[in-house]
């Protein structure tokens, strides 16, 4: 596999990260997870922008030019002859001394690497299950993409433990939250609803796009606080992240979804649309 790294595209053995890089000293770095179609990535600019937004809010001086990361991209799907892959940019806030002093540190590492995508989802949809770790409203940790992915990580090895594919976690005031990597989505009487951007939420890329292709459908779409109770009384509900696109959700808590335990009618229409979006962009 080949990676680029620090500016150049050097195979995966090759790539050095110092024991003094805050990234992996104290978890001081952001990452984004993309898909490609036909060698282009979907929505990258938005990608580069959330990764921008992020860092602002980590304080950090600079981050390299979009240019810079669309060329690596390119340059990583080009040289693993991965034309439709999933796409992991990483940067972390770069060596620096061995105290928690960010100022300390110079360039930022880059590492962008592309790997096959993961295996199509079974027709019968996935099983969420609520687990018991909740996002924290007073965190801004939750609104962005950093490398402190471990409450992410406990709330995905909860879910697994109890056979299900995937966590859904409350936000601190006890609501609806999102998945361990992915928002959430419900359908209720013909609506279409989603915890709103202050519920504890990363606000996702494939989340935005979904909303305005429900929205151009005639579907009414609700950005706003969720019980869990309306989970559990919902027709359908669906997940959304980058590499899995549209992922419908058949049980929750050990119970079907709706009425039968199917992906839904609206759920496999969005899954449609997004997939011919994400084609012909
Ligand atoms: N929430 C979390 C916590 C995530 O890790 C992800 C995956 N990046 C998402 C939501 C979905 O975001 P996107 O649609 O931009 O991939």
């Amino acid at each position: 596999m080949f990676i680029y790294f620090n500016g150049k595209i050097v195979s995966s053995e090759e790539c050095v990260v110092s024991p003094l890089d805050h990234g992996f000293l104290y978890g001081h770095g952001l990452f984004e997870t993309m898909r490609s179609y036909k060698g282009r990535v979907f929505r990258l600019v938005d990608h580069m922008k959330r990764m921008e937004t992020s860092a602002g809010y980590l304080g950090w001086p600079v981050l390299p030019d979009r240019e810079v990361f669309a060329e690596a991209v390119n340059s990583v799907l080009v040289t693993n002859n991965l034309p439709d892959a999933s796409v992991r940019l990483t940067v972390s806030r770069g060596i620096g001394a061995a105290r928690p002093d960010a100022a300390s540190c110079g360039q930022p590492t880059i590492a962008v690497y592309a790997s096959p995508l993961p295996k199509p989802l079974p027709a019968a949809g996935w099983s969420l299950t609520t687990v018991s770790l909740r996002r924290n409203l007073s965190s801004p940790l939750v609104k962005i993409k950093s490398a402190n992915y471990l409450d992410n990580m406990l709330a995905r090895a909860e879910a697994k433990k109890r056979g299900a594919h995937e966590a859904i976690m409350l936000n601190t005031d006890g609501l609806v939250a999102e998945g361990s990597m992915s928002n959430i989505f419900i359908v209720s009487n013909g609506r279409l609803i989603t915890p709103d951007g202050e519920s504890g939420i990363l606000l996702g890329i494939t989340r935005n796009a979904v909303i305005l292709l429900a929205q151009a459908a005639g579907i009414t779409v609700e950005e706003r606080k969720v019980n869990p109770e309306e989970l559990a009384e919902a027709d359908e509900i669906f997940l959304t992240s980058s590499i899995m696109e549209v992922i419908p959700v058949t049980v929750l808590d050990g119970r079907p979804v709706g009425h039968a335990p199917v992906p839904g009618e609206t759920t496999l229409m969005l899954a449609q649309s997004y997939r011919k979006l994400a084609e012909s962009e």
